[in-house]
């Protein structure tokens, strides 16, 4: 083609609103790490290789299909530039638009977006979020990005960029299958142009990457499956080396399984939980990060359904030969080999997870402090597995030291001899809890209470039903069996009873209408006046609290039953006044229902309450 015909179809592209952001960031930040951007780049790389290895195997017409699988690293100490050449898959026009100009993933968009927000900007991390090339304008003010893609009859392209709002795009002529990245190095990053140093930077984070890196005609990586080796030849820091090779990461490691299998599939899988988990921290659901290979080929990369969605923060490799090799990524997800594969490897890692809290309780505790969160979810919705899952769920109690964590197993060791259930109440805080209605009768019986701090904790213990024959019953239900006092002195004084009490209660529930479905007389409660309680099968107030955030709405509380305590002085005192003063009584009654409305979690509307005490409080101090 001649050269002003090439010229006139070069366009200028401007990058996405997000691109240009994060590359904003990236260009006019300071950072100590810059070295990363290689990382990215040669990860790139392998990424495109290991396509072109995958599709070589299922396509017989591929671009230049004689050429090694290789990366390739020029350095030119002169121009000051650095190229990191791959034979991998390359890209065509529109891949390198949609590839390198726009972000589409919602992770990466947050990930953005938190680095706009923070002043600790930690581009460390660039590379889990799916926008590891732009880490090049970390050290190149022009980069170029020369490709040809494996499809037969693609043409060649030129992509190139100051990372200042646009870049732009033409065809380039004698170009190989696979990709070139030029970067013309900014003045103050002239020692990525130097050899050693580059050799230093690529042992550091890339040693194995399973190309070839050739630099000065010299390999400079371990091209090896460490998952395939034998488990006792493997030193602590190759392990924790391919951590951070295939996770991306610059942390440690909490847990790592490397494990084999025969039958009923062979497997053979080297598996970490990664030192965060960045769930937490709110960029949005993790993809999966364990990937799928057949003797030490790739089959697919964070492979989806080779686990359970839930285990979806495990990072690593699984290796089965019964897996067949062109097995594509559609017929992945149903395939039964697979299923079984996932399987296996599922409950190895449960049971990994149960000798790890035994061993070491406490660093057991700092795992599910990050994770327990997706063994819940596991639990919760996972019905194959939630039986595994619940000996390895953790909480509070009111038995434990605050902060301090029990299993289900500590609990029904501790249960006493007439006890046929586990209780457990659900409260933002232990604090809040302790100084509820709740824990009273429990707190007479001497019964250990489960605290749950979160909503979905709940969900979990009341999809379990049981654990070891024992019912999980949720301290605020109503028609909880409590074993009978040993000493009842502890429910103290005389209370109102017969038809006294049932007029009462009949009173009190016409005074407050449809908000209960019942008033009745308490079995329970010790110091406390009243209390709400959830029918069976209702709504938990703990479902509710999140209703109530989520619709802004505070009138759905309706439904439950409000137990009165018979033997508190305020009830038998409204007893009283309900009959020399209705309108005062009543004014008390709502006052009561909104207290137990408060105690348990919810919100009622503060105006009426505040109004209503102020004429409580003038008709105290007015007599
Ligand atoms: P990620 O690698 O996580 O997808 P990057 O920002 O590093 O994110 O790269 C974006 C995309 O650009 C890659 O997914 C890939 O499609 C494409 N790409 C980058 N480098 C290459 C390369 N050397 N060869 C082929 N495609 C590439
Ligand atoms: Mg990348």
């Amino acid at each position: 083609m001649p050269a002003e015909k090439m010229e006139s179809q070069r366009e200028t592209l401007e990058f996405q609103a997000e691109v240009k952001q994060l590359l904003d960031i990236v260009i006019n930040s300071l950072y100590t790490d810059r070295e990363i951007f290689l990382r990215e780049l040669i990860s790139n790389a392998a990424d495109a290789l290991e396509k072109i290895r995958y599709k070589s195997i299922t396509d017989k017409d591929i671009t230049d299909p004689e050429l090694p699988l290789e990366i390739t690293i020029e350095v030119n100490d002169r121009d000051k530039t650095l190229t990191i050449s791959d034979t991998g898959i390359g890209m065509t026009r529109d891949e390198l638009v949609d590839n390198l100009g726009t972000i589409a993933h919602s992770g990466s968009k947050s990930f953005v977006q938190h680095l706009a927000e923070t002043d600790r900007k930690d581009l460390n991390l660039i590379g889990q979020f799916g926008v590891g090339f732009y880490s090049a304008f970390m050290v190149a003010k022009k980069v170029r990005v020369l490709t040809r893609s494996y499809r037969p009859g693609a043409e060649g392209c030129e992509w190139v960029s100051d990372g200042v709002g646009s870049y732009s795009i033409g065809p380039a002529e004698g170009l190989r299958r696979g990709t070139s990245i030029i970067l013309e190095l900014k003045d103050d990053a002239a020692e990525f142009a130097s050899v050693d140093n580059i050799k230093r930077i690529i042992k550091r984070y890339s040693n194995f990457v399973p190309f070839p890196i050739i630099l000065g005609g010299e390999k400079v990586n371990t091209v090896q499956a460490i998952w395939a080796r034998n488990k006792n030849e493997i030193k602590e820091e190759e392990y924790a080396e391919f951590y951070k090779f295939i996770a991306n990461a610059y942390d440690e490691a909490i847990y790592r399984l490397h494990f084999s299998a025969d039958a009923p599939i062979a497997i053979n899988a080297l598996l970490f939980v990664p030192g965060e988990n960045l769930e937490r921290f709110g960029f949005g659901k993790m993809e999966p990060g364990v990937s799928l290979y057949c003797r030490k080929v790739l089959i697919q990369q964070k492979a989806e359904g080779l686990l359970p969605d839930w285990l979806r923060f495990l990072k690593g490799v699984v290796d089965s030969e019964d897996i067949p090799i062109n097995i594509s990524r559609e017929t992945m997800q149903d395939s039964t080999l697979v299923a079984r594969l996932r399987k296996v490897i599922t409950g190895r890692f449960l049971k990994f997870l149960g000798e790890q809290a035994k061993d070491d309780p406490g660093k057991y505790g700092e795992f599910w402090r990050k994770f327990g969160i997706f063994l819940k979810e596991g639990a919760a919705s996972d019905h194959a597995y939630s039986k595994d899952i619940a000996p390895l769920l953790r909480f509070e109690s009111s038995k434990s030291e605050p902060g301090q964590l029990i299993s289900l197993d500590d609990y029904v060791e501790r249960m006493k001899e007439n006890q046929n259930s586990i209780y457990f109440i659900n409260g933002p805080t232990r604090e809040m809890i302790e100084a509820g209605p709740y824990l009273e009768a429990f707190r007479v019986r001497d019964l250990e209470v489960i605290y749950t701090h979160e909503p979905v904790d709940d969900f979990v213990l009341t999809h379990l039903g049981e654990y070891k024959g024992k019912k999980l019953v949720s301290a605020d239900q109503a028609g909880v069996e409590l074993p009978e006092l040993e000493n009842k002195d502890q429910l103290e004084g005389e209370g109102l009873d017969g038809l006294e009490l049932r007029n009462l209660t009949a009173w009190i529930k016409q005074a407050l209408g449809d908000r209960v479905s019942e008033v009745r007389e308490s079995k329970r409660l010790v110091d406390s006046p009243a209390m709400l309680v959830n029918l069976n099968g209702a709504m938990t107030s703990s479902m509710q609290r999140i209703m109530q955030v989520v619709n802004k709405d505070l009138g759905n509380i309706y439904g439950k039953v409000l137990e009165i305590n018979p033997r508190h002085r305020l009830i038998k005192g409204l007893a009283a006044l309900r009959l020399k003063d209705e309108e005062f009584a009543k004014l008390a009654v709502e006052q009561i229902y909104d207290n137990a409305v408060i105690a348990a979690g919810l919100i009622t509307d503060p105006q009426g309450m505040v109004d209503r005490m102020y004429r409580i409080l003038e008709r105290a101090l007015g007599e």
